[in-house]
């Protein structure tokens, strides 16, 4: 889709404002929204969207915040909620399943997808509350939730019965992993540095890597893209779901207007109370590799609602190693050797991960 950001006007700004006044970041009868304009008033308003919904706070209206907008737009009894294929998703859904989890229905992880596990919990639901047990969330379904559930309880049931569930255990092999190295170009380059080089391309060189290091490991390894290969996120969802992985490594590199930023991070799902125990073990893992096998500086694993991270059912930890942008970790990116490192890094991390190894600061 085509980037808003301050300066942009028109049509599609007056609708991303009024998005934003209706998820309550922008004020009714500001001078920006009555001309349509893309201002101080607008950029602000969007940064702070972003930050709430754990998106980069770039200021930029694009392919992640935009549906994060569309779906914030939707509240809990606007509509009729139950389990149907393309899956219903939106803010109203994440409420619905914070409010069953909060009240000891395990409705499945806090995104915004209405999934079997969802449907289920409604049915556990209305049974104990007296309703009929159809699974569609209608107006005495939401009259009943909104009376009895307290959405502020500090722990899901999502994350403790995830936790319950079990973490994985027995090693690497025969394990479905998916990799997806980011973008894809022509016609996304991703990031680029500044003699030229090629997020995309980096990605797919560490994941070329990686993939031979977990395949010697007897995992099964599929790639969401090929060379040369362009994807969109759902895309790359869908094809993870197809193919039953058991979880899915993105690489990126990280940017920055600011050349001297340098350091590897990684991001795992979270969302209000909810944090994935499986994505919160993998990024730290890896990012404890990173910074111990590649002499990287740690820039900390951190939990997101990204897209990719909310879109998809099973774990998805997005890895970027280095930033693109620093002319240093630059140089670095296009040694064999250290691509080698930060393959190497991440394929131990992925096999502490299926092995069953805590992570630090897990309970
Ligand atoms: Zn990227």
């Amino acid at each position: 889709m085509r980037l808003f950001r301050k300066g942009s006007s028109g049509r599609e700004v007056r609708d991303i404002q009024a998005r934003l006044v209706s998820a309550g970041f922008l004020a009714v009868g500001g001078e920006e929204l009555a001309d349509g304009y893309f201002g101080d008033e607008t950029d602000r308003a969007v940064r702070g969207f972003q930050q709430s919904k754990g998106l980069h706070a770039d200021g930029i209206v694009g392919p992640d915040t935009w549906p994060a907008l569309v779906d914030a737009s939707r509240t809990l009894g606007s509509r009729f909620l139950y389990l149907r294929e393309p899956q219903l998703r939106g803010d109203d859904v994440t409420d619905l399943k914070r409010r069953l989890n909060s009240l000891g229905f395990y409705s499945g992880k806090e995104d915004g997808v209405l999934d079997h596990d969802t449907a289920l919990a409604v049915e556990q639901f209305q049974r104990n509350s007296g309703l009929i047990a159809d699974g569609i969330v209608g107006t005495r379904t939401v009259d009943a939730l909104l009376r009895l559930s307290r959405v502020t309880k500090p722990t899901s049931v999502a994350s403790v019965r995830e936790s319950e569930r079990g973490l994985p255990t027995g090693g690497i092999a025969g394990r479905r992993v998916m990799l997806d190295p980011g973008h894809g170009y022509p016609p996304d380059p991703g990031a680029v540095g500044p003699t030229g080089l090629r997020e995309s391309e980096v990605a797919e060189s560490i994941v070329e890597r990686l993939g031979a290091l977990l395949v010697d490991s007897s995992a099964t390894v599929f790639y969401s893209r090929r060379h040369a290969e362009s994807l969109d996120v759902d895309e790359r969802a869908a094809f993870a779901h197809k193919q039953s992985v058991e979880l899915m490594v993105s690489i990126h590199l990280n940017s920055s207007v600011a050349p001297v930023a340098r350091g590897a991070s990684c991001y795992y799902f979270s969302s209000g109370h909810y944090r994935s125990p499986y994505g919160y073990r993998l990024a730290n893992h890896v990012q404890d590799a990173l910074v111990d096998g590649c002499g990287l500086l740690d820039c900390r694993a951190h939990g997101r609602a990204y897209r990719l991270l909310r879109e998809t059912r099973m774990p998805v930890v997005i890895v970027e190693p280095a930033f693109i942008t620093n002319p240093g970790e630059e140089a670095l990116l296009k040694e064999a050797d250290f691509l080698d490192r930060v393959a190497g890094a991440i394929a131990g991390a992925t096999d502490k991960y299926f092995s069953g190894v805590k992570a630090c600061g897990e309970e």
